[in-house]
């Protein structure tokens, strides 16, 4: 990138540009994929930048440093999942350590605790983080790490990050949070105090459905360098031709987010107004629990939300039987619509009473608002709560 500024660029030029004409062979303009697994040593004892690909890979490299710089982070780590990434942060931790973690998090996230909670690896503790005196209880027992989600999955509650966070520090804990329903476009944790970022790459900041990736980001060099020292160990780093991908899907980040917001509202003010429809989660609206804390902490409310229909279970399939352009699939975050039905879905594995304990009923379904026409979309939805009544 030809930047002959003194000053940092903005976000939304490093989103677009980071890597860009940095090819010393050819100048090419698009950053080179690089595939090879291993590299040439120019000597005895003397190896280039770059000796094996687990351990690194240019393409894989330039993708970590556009996520470290988006986050505000030291550096970052790209991984073959979100959930490679969390378990890369799980496994840096001494066998017995506490892990406080929401009660409602990511489906994915919860089973890879319980699953390392069951073999003794870790201690886990699973807490309403809404509720300031189970979290301030939780914290008594010693956490090494906290991880934090917001907004929730799939209810979008807020959490304050510097607040919990600030009160995790207090406890000797480091702080993580799991920012793929945002991206780093809309909200940046490390600046509210999180010691780590944790994404799904898979969502929107590769934002074209094709590929499954993760990236944890340190604020802490030290961290880094330990973060890259066991991805090299146990081997979880991302391919690099996903992370090719992922940096092409990254280029347009801001623009998908502010054109996906925008319908997002216009879907969420439409359905708010249905007689079908029983309650809205979106943070956008004024209606909804955490609407100021969003306005504080986050950039912009996002694309994500969901809905309760009232005519419960026989509604939900009457609506997607009939909803046009948002498709029936797990996931979120690419350029097309989805909806999903989180108690048979995504939180199925949770069962029955955790899901009842953490609000997530059967007449609830989640949103992925994509890049179609606004238009379209609000008439699509129309057409599957106009079916809900029959
Ligand atoms: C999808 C998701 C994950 C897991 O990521 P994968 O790439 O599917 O492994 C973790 N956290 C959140 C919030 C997610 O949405």
């Amino acid at each position: 990138m030809t930047d002959r500024s003194e000053h940092d660029p903005k976000p939304e030029t490093v989103a677009a540009a980071h890597g860009v004409a940095s090819d010393p062979s050819y100048g090419a303009i698009s950053p080179p994929l690089y595939l090879s697994s291993t590299y040439e040593f120019t000597g005895y004892d003397q190896a280039r930048a770059y000796d094996y690909g687990r351990a690194g890979n240019p393409t894989r490299d330039l993708l970590a440093d556009a996520l470290a710089r988006l986050e505000r982070g030291a550096g970052a780590v790209i991984t073959s999942s979100g959930m490679a990434a969390i378990d890369l942060l799980v496994s840096r931790l001494h066998v017995g350590a506490l892990v406080v973690a929401p009660h409602d998090c990511y489906g994915g996230t919860m089973r890879l605790l319980k699953a390392r909670g069951e073999r003794g690896q870790i201690v886990l503790r699973l807490v309403d983080q809404a509720d300031t005196a189970a979290f301030t209880a939780a914290l008594e027992h010693g956490p090494a790490l906290v991880l934090i989600e917001t907004p929730s999955n799939p209810l979008m509650r807020i959490v304050d990050i510097a607040a919990l966070g600030a009160m995790a520090h207090g406890a000797g804990a480091l702080v993580a949070v799991d920012n793929t329903f945002l991206s780093p476009a809309l909200q940046q944790p490390i600046t509210l105090g999180a010691d780590f970022v944790i994404h799904s790459t898979t969502k929107y900041l590769n934002g074209h459905s094709d590929v499954i990736g993760g990236a944890v980001v340190a604020a802490d060099p030290a961290q880094v360098e330990q973060l890259r020292h066991w991805s090299n160990v146990v081997g979880s780093a991302g391919a690099p031709f996903d992370a090719w991908l992922t940096l092409r899907g990254l280029r347009t980040l801001f623009s998908r987010m502010e054109r996906q917001q925008i319908s997002a509202m216009a879907v969420a003010r439409y359905l708010e107004h249905h007689p079908a429809v029983a309650k809205v989660h979106y943070p956008g609206l004024p209606s909804h629990s955490g609407h100021a804390m969003a306005g504080r902490q986050q950039r912009g409310f996002g694309a994500m939300l969901s809905f309760e229909l009232a005519g419960g279970v026989e509604a939900v399939q009457r609506f997607i039987g009939a909803v046009r352009f948002f498709t029936l699939a797990e996931s979120l975050g690419g350029v097309e619509s989805l909806v999903a039905h989180p108690a048979t879905m995504t939180h199925a594995d949770m069962g029955v009473e955790a899901r009842s304990v953490a609000g997530i009923g059967d007449g609830l379904l989640r949103l992925s608002v994509g890049l179609e026409a606004e238009d379209d979309l609000i008439s699509g939805l129309a057409e599957g709560l106009g079916a809900c009544a029959a």
